[in-house]
């Protein structure tokens, strides 16, 4: 076992998706693990480089990426090794909501080519220059994508982000197994409902009824799932702890997945 709050300990990471929600608590919680370096990839140059800033200067950098974008990933991904020597962690995170909240009935194919860009092409894309930079420099290296509790089930109204979330269980089980004589691990995790930005958005409600929603899914004293949980999560799969893991969907919602789908 690594020593408990260093678990990251001279690890390079990307993070992306880190200007808000799940990456930013995520890349944060990199840097208290020790991490080495923290790469804060985004479209929100502002937030990003906030969150980059209050990190610190001397191990976290800020790199503008949108990962529908092949060319900005492949840079981002040279830039963190000619700055830093190497990848360790990659944490394909970035994501958008629903675009339609549509049934297959009513669906709006330019929506769905947009959620899919991001979601399930970006999320490739991601995998794709990160092992090749670990198995490059031959480093045992972990990747973690971000798929949703949404990859287990089919929903009433969100087919489109249903569909690009079960996409990224299929592009890890596929990268897992290609890469399994390589070194190079890669899991994904599967968050239940957090009140971040990207649901307020796609959900269409404001912060009192995302508040009432969460005590729905989550009554009890244990209170609602939260960025942290997703991120301890992330943790255990970016560290040695998690070292011969790969190819594994870590669901993280408390056991409440099941009660969330029928509003969606
Ligand atoms: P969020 O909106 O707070 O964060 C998403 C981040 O991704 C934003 O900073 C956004 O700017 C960035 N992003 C969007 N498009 C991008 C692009 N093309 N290139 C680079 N960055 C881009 O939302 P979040 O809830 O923290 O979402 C993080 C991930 O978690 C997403 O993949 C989402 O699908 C997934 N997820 C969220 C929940 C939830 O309930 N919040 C549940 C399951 C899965």
């Amino acid at each position: 076992m690594t020593e408990p709050m260093k678990k990251l300990h001279g690890k390079v990471a990307i993070v992306t998706g880190a200007a808000s929600g799940i990456g930013e608590v995520t890349a944060r919680h990199f840097a208290d693990h020790g991490a080495l370096a923290v790469v804060i990839a985004d479209v929100q140059d502002v937030k990003g480089r906030e969150v980059a800033a209050s990190i610190g200067s001397d191990r976290c950098t800020y790199i503008h990426c949108d990962v529908t974008d092949e060319e900005q990933v492949k840079s981002l991904v040279d830039s963190t090794v000619q700055l830093y020597g190497r990848l360790d962690v990659m944490f394909s995170n970035a994501g958008i909501g629903s675009a339609s909240g549509q049934t297959v009935l009513e669906l709006d194919l330019s929506g769905f080519d947009k959620v899919m860009a991001v979601n399930a092409r970006g999320m490739a894309a991601c995998v794709k220059y990160a092992a090749r930079a670990m198995v490059e420099k031959g480093v045992r290296g972990s990747i973690v994508c971000t798929a949703s509790f949404l990859a287990q089930f089919g929903t009433e109204g969100q087919t489109d982000y249903t569909m690009s979330k079960h996409a990224v269980l299929g592009l890890v089980r596929c990268a897992s197994m290609q890469l399994s004589t390589r070194g190079v691990r890669v899991n994904c995790v599967s968050p239940g409902l957090v009140a971040t930005p990207l649901v307020s958005k796609s959900l269409k409600v404001g912060a009192e009824e995302l508040r009432a929603m969460m005590e729905a899914v989550y009554p009890g004293s244990t209170g609602p799932l939260t960025e942290k949980h997703v991120a301890d999560a992330v943790v255990f799969l970016a560290s040695e702890d998690s070292e011969f893991i790969s190819g594994h969907n870590l669901v993280v919602d408390g056991g409440r997945g099941m009660n969330v789908i029928a509003p969606l």
